[in-house]
């Protein structure tokens, strides 16, 4: 039976959940002391103490080095097929928005539109940012998760990770002004913007390119027009190659976090956890498909349909920037959002829309300052409702950079950035989330702009598509199916 592609990713995902908590809890358990390995320094990334303070019952034998090289191996063998996976994401972010856009602009031939779907883009991305710290503010002011917080467990976490906390803290100050994060869109060499990822570069670049092709004579302008048209199907097939190893590579993920999760830390902070964790549900399942209920004939089972591979990847990963080929890919194929839209608004929102990360950053702001018994004012949260806007302009789409991002936020009102170090210890596991909200959110935007645009299949033409396409499970016979639907 051929299993439809989310369905893989999640029982890629649910596996790695089962194996990555079991090894966690062997290791807290010392089960693995107890069979006498004791010289294995970390196991699937388990804390290095964990090992030096267990003790091998009747000394090591000689199975115990045998059981460590074994362990070893796994825990290689499992951290490269996740790195692999990421590394090939990475290797087809660029091409898939240099030549998707290239052609799409090409084919709009229209830069009055153009001006319009960005102009749209930029402002529900930031609405939807805005409206999402504003959800998070309110959540943690009635669920009230720092207050009463003891103050022994608050020292404790905090001392957990005070170097950690500190570098990161380091690395806010560093961060250039939202001034220079605009200057930064327009890139000196298109060249080397397309060397270093950088994405809005990029789209500025492949839009200059689109731009100027619809200016130039047909005839002149079709053979780069083709060969960007051509590069974008070739990259789509990669794109579809890579996902066949995309539920192993789910699994390996997981299990790499889990493995290493400090699960007490996150018991100790639950209150605050389920507090982001409920603020990012209801966005994702409640008003994102209420506003495209609202605004587009996309419904619930459309839209959670097509876009679950993406989701269940940017919550491996927790990189909206790796996730985009695939999130492009899913709009594309499977919601039906034709190129320009979906090559314009999706890579922009990649770079610029983090609802999920304004949402937590908004709940770990009221978080930290109730820790500390500070009272924050109307006028003090809109200042954070308008810093997380703007900081999420230069949020960069990888993992960790909310909490980096975070500094600033606390910062424009006064909390103790010391308080970002209590929360470090769950930060990997909320930017999973946080992250799937963001590439939802981006999803959400891409099919308003595109229904307004009349750049949406309508949802038989789309199912058509999507039952066409499969996902990776793509035979050649679809090719031309999606060929027909475009017509
Ligand atoms: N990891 C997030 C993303 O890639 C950013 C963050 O919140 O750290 O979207």
């Amino acid at each position: 039976m051929k299993l439809a592609l989310h369905w893989k990713i999640l029982i890629g995902l649910a596996l790695g959940v089962v194996v990555g908590v079991g090894i966690n809890l062997l290791w807290t358990s010392n089960t693995w002391a107890a069979m006498g390995v004791n010289d294995v320094p970390t196991f699937l990334g388990a804390p290095s103490d964990a090992r030096a303070t267990a003790e091998a019952p009747g000394g090591a034998n000689a199975d115990a080095g045998f059981v460590a090289d074994a362990s070893r191996f796994v825990r290689n063998a499992n951290a490269f097929i996740g790195d692999l996976f990421m590394r090939l994401l990475r290797f087809i972010a660029v091409p898939i928005v240099l030549f998707s856009l290239i052609a799409g602009v090409a084919s709009l031939n229209d830069t009055a539109k153009l001006g319009r779907i960005g102009g749209k883009t930029i402002g529900i991305y930031l609405a939807t940012t805005a409206f999402a710290i504003t959800v998070g503010l309110l959540a943690a002011n009635v669920v009230g998760p720092g207050r009463g917080f003891p103050e022994e467990l608050r020292e404790s976490l905090r001392e957990s990770s005070a170097a950690d906390a500190s570098t990161r803290i380091g690395n806010a100050q560093d961060r250039p002004t939202t001034w220079d994060v605009l200057l930064d869109v327009v890139p000196q060499n298109p060249f080397t913007a397309l060397a270093t990822t950088e994405m809005l570069q990029v789209v500025f670049a492949a839009l200059m390119v689109g731009i100027g092709l619809t200016m130039l004579p047909k005839a002149q302008a079709a053979p780069v027009v083709r060969i960007s048209e051509t590069m974008t199907e070739v990259v789509i097939k990669v794109v579809h190659l890579i996902l066949i190893i995309a539920p192993y590579a789910v699994f390996s993920l997981i299990v790499e976090v889990l493995a290493d999760l400090g699960l007490p830390v996150l018991g100790s902070l639950a209150k605050y956890c389920l507090t982001v964790v409920g603020g990012l549900a209801f966005m994702m399942f409640g008003v994102y498909p209420l506003v495209l209920r609202v605004l587009t004939p996309v419904r619930y089972r459309r839209f959670f349909g097509a876009i679950s591979p993406a989701q269940l990847l940017a919550f491996s990963s927790a990189s909206s920037g790796a996730t985009l080929p695939v999130t492009m890919e899913c709009c594309e194929e499977r919601l039906g959002v034709k190129e320009e839209v979906n090559s314009f608004v999706l890579p922009i929102g990649a770079t610029i829309n983090m609802d999920g990360t304004a949402l937590y950053q908004g709940v770990a702001a009221v978080f930290i300052a109730q820790m500390y018994g500070m009272d924050l004012t109307i006028g003090e949260q809109l200042t954070i409702v308008l810093t997380a806007t703007l900081a999420s302009i230069g949020t960069a789409a990888v993992p960790g950079v909310g909490i980096v991002m975070l500094v600033i936020v606390l910062q424009s009102v006064g909390i103790p950035l010391e308080g970002i170090a209590v929360i470090l210890g769950v930060d990997r596991i909320l930017d999973m989330c946080r992250t799937s909200c963001n590439v939802t959110g981006d999803c959400m935007v891409c099919a308003t702009v595109a229904h307004s645009e009349g750049a949406l299949l309508s949802e038989g033409e789309a199912r058509e598509r999507a039952a066409s396409v499969g996902a990776s499970d793509e035979s050649p016979k679809a090719d031309d199916e999606r060929e027909r639907a475009y017509e």
